[in-house]
C-alpha cells in the first residue's frame, strides 16, 4: 500500500517507523522530524490517572509498547524510564494524592507511598516539607521528544521511507469522497492510497481542505488551554533523576543536561503571540519555584518556549478513518501514546480490527 503519513512528530515518525518496508511510505514533515509540539513536550510517559479503567488501561499498554521499541534502539538516551516522584502539602491535596495511589495500586499500577529516608534515595537535592505525602512510580518515565522523533523518521528512512523534509502539506487532493494524498507547498502532489493526517495541533487546518472537521480545542481562541509556556535551564547535571511532580512545578532532567520547568498554573494568557516580557516572567517564575524545590540550584534560564498541546475536545484521542482514503491520529498525551498507537493502526489499516480504538474514533460526537 502506498501510504503518506503528513508530520514527522512522535506519532507520525512512530507510523513512518513501524509501516516502512511493509508499505511504500512518504514522510512529509514541514520543518524537521520532532520540530513540534513533540520536541517542547515535557513528554511523561505515564497511567497516573484511574479515574477511566478503560483509558488508564490503553495508556498502561503504552507504557509496555514503549519499553519495546526502546529496547529495539538499544537503551537509547532518549527514552529515560527513570520513574516519577509526586508530593502533596496541602491536605485536601494529600488526601487527592493518596486517594489516587490506592486506586491506582489495585489497578496493579506501580505506585506507593514512600518516607523521606527513601525519597533522598531517589532525589537527593530536592526539598519537601516534613508533613509532605510523598509518593512514587517506579514505571514510570519521560523521553527526549525531538530525538526520539529524529531516531524514529531516521530508522523509518533506512527502511525504505522516503522523507520529505522542509516542505508543508498545504491541502488534501481528492476525488469525489475520496482522499487521494497531498499537495505540497512548491505546488508538488504526492499520490497515496492513504494519507494519514498526524499533523498535531495543525491537522484541523489540513483536514478543513477537503471539508474534514476534527474536534480539537483551537489554540487562538481567548482563554484556550492549547498554548503553553515551557522553559529549560542551563547544565544541571545530577539535580534531578526521574520526574519531580512538586505543587506548583513539575520537571525532569533535559535532553542537554539541564533542567525542564513547566506550571500549568502560568499559562494563563498564554496566547498565539505571547510576548517577550510574558515569556521572561514565566521562565523567572519557574526557576525562582526550581530554587525553593532544590535548595543550591545555580542553574539560570536558557529558554522559554512557547508550545502548543493538540487538545481534542473531550480530552480523548481522535483516530480513525474520516473518509475513503484518509486517516486521521491526533492526541493529547501523543508521547505516552505514539508508538502504541502506531502498532494498533499498522494492524487496523491491513485489515485487522483494533477494538482498543473504537472509544476513539473522530467522529464519536456525531454518532
Ligand atoms: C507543555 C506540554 C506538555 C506535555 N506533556 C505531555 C506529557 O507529559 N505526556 C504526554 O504523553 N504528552 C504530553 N504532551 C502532549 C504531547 O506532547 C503531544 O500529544 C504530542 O507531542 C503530539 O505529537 P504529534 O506527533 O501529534 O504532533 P507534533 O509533535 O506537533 O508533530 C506534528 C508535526 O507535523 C508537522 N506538520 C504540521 N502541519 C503540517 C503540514 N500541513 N504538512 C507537513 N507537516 C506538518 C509539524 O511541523 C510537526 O512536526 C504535552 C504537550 C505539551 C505542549
Amino acid at each position: 500500500m502506498r501510504i503518506l503519513v503528513v508530520g514527522a512528530g512522535i506519532i507520525g515518525a512512530a507510523l513512518a517507523d513501524r509501516l516502512a518496508g511493509r508499505d511504500e511510505v512518504t514522510l512529509v514533515e514541514a520543518e524537521g522530524p520532532g520540530a513540534g509540539t513533540s520536541g517542547t513536550s515535557y513528554a511523561w510517559i505515564n497511567a497516573n490517572d484511574p479515574a477511566d479503567p478503560s483509558y488508564h488501561r490503553f495508556r498502561t499498554a503504552a507504557m509496555s509498547t514503549w519499553r519495546d521499541l526502546a529496547a529495539g534502539f538499544g537503551d537509547p538516551a532518549w527514552y529515560r524510564p527513570a520513574g516519577n516522584t509526586i508530593w502533596a502539602d496541602a491536605d485536601d491535596a494529600k488526601s487527592r494524592l493518596a486517594d489516587r495511589v490506592t486506586r491506582l495500586a489495585a489497578l496493579g499500577y506501580a505506585a506507593e507511598v514512600i518516607g523521606p529516608g527513601r525519597l533522598r534515595e531517589l532525589e537527593p537535592h530536592i526539598r519537601v516539607p516534613d508533613d509532605a505525602l510523598i509518593a512514587h512510580h517506579a514505571d514510570e518515565g519521560y523521553v527526549h521528544g525531538g530525538p526520539a522523533a529524529r531516531a524514529l523518521a531516521e530508522r523509518a528512512r533506512e527502511s525504505g521511507a522516503v522523507v520529505v523534509t522542509g516542505h508543508r502539506a498545504v491541502r488534501l487532493n481528492t476525488e469525489g469522497e475520496r482522499v487521494t494524498g497531498v499537495r505540497l507547498d512548491d505546488g508538488r502532489d504526492l499520490d497515496a492510497d492513504l494519507t494519514i493526517c498526524a499533523a498535531g495541533w495543525r491537522s484541523p487546518a489540513l483536514l478543513a481542505t477537503a471539508g474534514v472537521v476534527l474536534p480539537l480545542v483551537d489554540p487562538s481562541e481567548p482563554g484556550s488551554d492549547a498554548p503553553c509556556l515551557v522553559a529549560t535551564t542551563s547544565a544541571a547535571p545530577g539535580v534531578v533523576n526521574g520526574l519531580v511532580h512538586a505543587p506548583g512545578l513539575s520537571t525532569r532532567p533535559a535532553e542537554d543536561g539541564g533542567l525542564v520547568l513547566e506550571a500549568d498554573d502560568l499559562d494563563a494568557g498564554v496566547d498565539e503571540s505571547a510576548s517577550p516580557a510574558l515569556m521572561d516572567a514565566v521562565g523567572a517564575e519557574l526557576l525562582a519555584r526550581a530554587r525553593v524545590l532544590i535548595p543550591g540550584l545555580t542553574a539560570e534560564v536558557a529558554r522559554v518556549r512557547r508550545c502548543v498541546r493538540p487538545l481534542p475536545l473531550d480530552g480523548y484521542p481522535l483516530i480513525g478513518s474520516q473518509r475513503p482514503g484518509l486517516y486521521t491520529a491526533v492526541t493529547h498525551s501523543g508521547i505516552t501514546l505514539g508508538p502504541r498507537l502506531a502498532v494498533l493502526i499498522d494492524q487496523e489499516i491491513h485489515g485487522d480490527a483494533s477494538p482498543e480504538l473504537d472509544a476513539y474514533r473522530p467522529d464519536r460526537a456525531d454518532s
